[in-house]
This record gives structure tokens, C-alpha cells and sequence, in this order.
């Protein structure tokens, strides 16, 4: 009986080690996961609704760049911009 004790005892350490690993492994995918998000993804925030969105970018009439989203992206075409 004396056997049994400690092997829940060894169980109960494994499954601790078990799930601390899981969790420590969760945390630093998602922090890989929050970075591509904001760097490699290439959202930008549209010149025209503010929206974090995937820009496409036109040079305005005064040489400036703007970009825009899709959903604002007829406006950009209808002042005559060119897409860069
Ligand atoms: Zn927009």
C-alpha cells in the first residue's frame, strides 16, 4: 500500500510538470502569433476610415502617399491616384 501512495504522488508531480510545460509553450506562441500580426502581416491603418486594414498605396496630385483598404480604395481611384 505504502507503493501506491507514492506513485500518485510521482502522477500528481508529472501531470504539474505536464501542464506547466503546455502553459509556458501556449504563452510564447501567442506572443509569436501578437508580433506577426503587427509587423509581418503589413497592417497599416487606412488614410481614409482609420481601419487596420492591407493597404494599397497611391500617390496623390500633392506627391504625397496615401494608403487605403479595399473598401476605400474606390475613392482613391475616383481623385485619379496612382497605385504605387
Ligand atoms: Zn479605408
Amino acid at each position: 500500500m505504502k507503493y501506491i501512495w507514492l506513485l500518485i504522488v510521482v502522477c500528481v508531480v508529472i501531470l504539474i510538470l505536464v501542464f506547466k510545460a503546455l502553459g509556458t509553450r501556449k504563452s510564447s506562441g501567442n506572443v509569436v502569433k501578437f508580433q506577426r500580426k503587427n509587423s509581418k502581416q503589413g497592417l497599416q491603418k487606412c488614410t481614409y476610415c482609420k481601419k487596420m486594414s492591407k493597404l494599397t498605396f497611391y500617390a496623390s496630385d500633392e506627391g504625397s502617399v496615401i494608403g487605403v483598404c479595399k473598401e476605400c480604395k474606390p475613392k482613391a481611384e475616383s481623385r485619379d491616384m496612382l497605385p504605387i
